[in-house]
């Protein structure tokens, strides 16, 4: 998670909302990344994305069946859709995003009966400097 914070930072310094995933496999990452939605003009560019697209061309294989993501937010509806479909082991996130949120909030994508793999998912590790980051980022922006 300490990395994931790391790549929040990071997209904070790109002017980016910040948010950032680790891709793990065997205690080593396989990928790792930032929101970049402004920098790639793409709305889809978030930081799970990003590390989902990097582990699976890295790894040359669509399913991440024994991969675990860090996020340091709640992943949203697309995100959570694009994990289920990675096949990802654990979820480990950060902060609770009661706005847009997928997995404990909102459409809650892994509860649905037509999701078909759902991963293990904690939340709330080192939220407090998660939801933090993205405090002080908005913030600065108003
Ligand atoms: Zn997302």
């Amino acid at each position: 998670m300490q990395a994931a914070l790391s790549e929040a930072e990071a997209a904070a310094r790109r002017g980016e909302v910040p948010v950032g995933a680790i891709l793990v496999r065997d205690g080593a990452v396989i990928a790792a990344a930032g929101n970049r939605v402004e920098e790639l003009t793409d709305p889809t560019a978030h930081a799970e994305m990003l590390a989902l697209r990097a582990a699976t061309a890295a790894l040359g294989q669509v399913r991440l069946e024994d991969c675990d993501l860090y996020v340091t937010l709640e992943p949203c509806p697309m995100c959570a859709a694009a994990i289920s479909l990675a096949r990802i082991r654990r979820l480990y996130f950060g902060a609770y995003d009661p706005k847009s949120g997928g997995v404990e909030h909102g459409a809650r994508v892994f509860d649905h009966p037509t999701c078909h793999h759902k991963p293990e998912s904690y939340g709330g590790l080192e939220e407090a400097r998660a939801a933090a980051l993205l405090r002080d980022f908005f913030k600065a922006r108003r």
